[in-house]
C-alpha cells in the first residue's frame, strides 16, 4: 500500500457508542484502524472534527436532528445509544474533510461509524443516523467548491437515503450496485439521475465486475469533478448479513478500477460486518493507491 497522497480520517472515538449484540459494533473501525496503523506511517492518519449542526440541518429535517441529539430509539436496527450523537457528528465531519482533501488531489478515506447511506433527509434507519455522504457533498455544492459530483455506492445494500437526497438534483449522479432482494427493498430500477444495478444473491466476481464496468461508464459520461464512493464491504463472501460472494482479492481490483477512472475521489466506510474487515480495507486501499 502506498502512503503517497493517502489520507485516512479516523479516531478511537468511533468506538463512542455500542449496542450489545448489534452487528455494527465498535471493533469494525477500531480493529481496522489498528491494522492500518501497523502498515502505514503516522503522517497518513488524521483525527476528524465534528461537523457543524448547520451543515447537518442543510440536509436533514429538524425532527431527525433532534432525535439523534436526544439519542432516542428509532427502530431495532437504529436503536440510538449513548454517544451516538457525537459519533454521528464526527462521522459526517470526517466525510466532509475527506471530500475536501480529494479536491486537493489526495486519496482520502473516512474510516468512521456510524455509516450513513440509508439515512434519508427525513428518516434515520438501517444503522444510519445522519447521511455523511449527503452532508459532505451538499456542503461542497452549496459553497461552490464542486459543480458536479458522482456518488458511487458499492455497499451490498441500496443506499436509499443517498438516493433520496440526490434524486432530481442535476448537480449529482447517484449510481449503486447492490443485492436485490435485500434490505431496504429499494433500488430495483433507475430513476432520473439515480442509476441502480440490482444484482441477485450469490453474485460473484464474474457478474459483479461487468456490472461495475457498466456503472463506471455512466459516471464517465456524467463527467463529474469529484466522485464520492460509499464503500461497503458487506459484498464479501463471509459477510453475515448478505449473500454476495466477493473474495478478499476482489477488493484490490475494485480499488484499482476506481483509480483507473482518474477522477478526484474520496471514500467513506459504509457497511461490512465480517471480522476480516481490516484486511478487506487494506486490499481496497492497496488497489486504490498502487
Ligand atoms: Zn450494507
Amino acid at each position: 500500500m502506498s502512503a503517497n497522497k493517502l489520507k485516512i480520517l479516523s479516531t478511537e472515538k468511533a468506538g463512542l457508542y455500542k449496542v450489545p449484540g448489534h452487528p455494527e459494533h465498535p471493533m469494525r473501525v477500531l480493529a481496522s484502524l489498528r491494522h492500518l496503523q501497523t502498515l502505514l506511517p503516522a503522517s497518513v492518519f488524521e483525527e476528524p472534527a465534528a461537523v457543524s449542526l448547520e451543515k447537518v440541518r442543510a440536509v436533514h429535517s429538524e425532527l431527525i436532528v433532534q432525535t439523534v441529539q436526544n439519542e432516542s430509539y428509532i427502530d431495532p436496527d437504529t436503536p440510538g445509544a449513548k454517544g451516538i450523537y457525537q459519533a454521528s457528528l464526527l462521522s459526517a465531519g470526517s466525510a466532509l474533510r475527506t471530500a475536501e482533501e480529494a479536491l486537493q488531489g489526495i486519496s482520502a478515506f473516512s474510516l468512521m461509524r456510524p455509516p450513513g447511506h440509508h439515512a434519508t433527509p427525513g428518516q434515520s434507519m438501517g444503522f444510519c443516523y445522519f447521511n455523511s455522504m449527503a452532508v459532505a457533498v451538499n456542503d461542497l455544492i452549496q459553497n461552490q467548491k464542486a459543480k458536479k459530483i458522482a456518488i458511487f455506492d458499492l455497499d451490498c445494500h441500496h443506499g436509499n437515503g443517498t438516493e433520496a437526497f440526490c434524486l432530481g438534483k442535476p448537480e449529482y449522479l447517484y449510481v449503486s450496485l447492490h443485492q436485490a432482494p435485500a434490505y431496504p427493498g429499494t433500488g430495483l430500477s433507475s430513476r432520473d439521475n439515480c442509476l441502480n444495478f440490482p444484482l441477485p444473491p450469490g453474485t460473484k466476481e464474474g457478474v459483479y465486475f461487468p456490472a461495475m464496468e457498466k456503472a463506471m461508464e455512466k459516471i464517465r459520461i456524467f463527467k463529474p469533478d469529484l466522485m464520492g464512493v460509499s464503500m461497503g464491504f458487506d459484498t464479501y463472501e463471509r459477510d453475515p448479513l448478505t449473500q454476495f460472494g466477493l473474495k478478499q482479492a476482489d477488493y484490490f481490483r475494485i480499488g484499482k478500477m476506481l483509480k483507473s477512472m482518474n477522477i478526484p475521489m474520496f471514500t467513506l466506510l459504509e457497511g461490512g460486518y465480517d471480522r476480516d474487515l481490516p484486511v478487506l480495507i487494506e486490499n481496497y486501499l492497496t488497489g486504490w493507491t498502487s
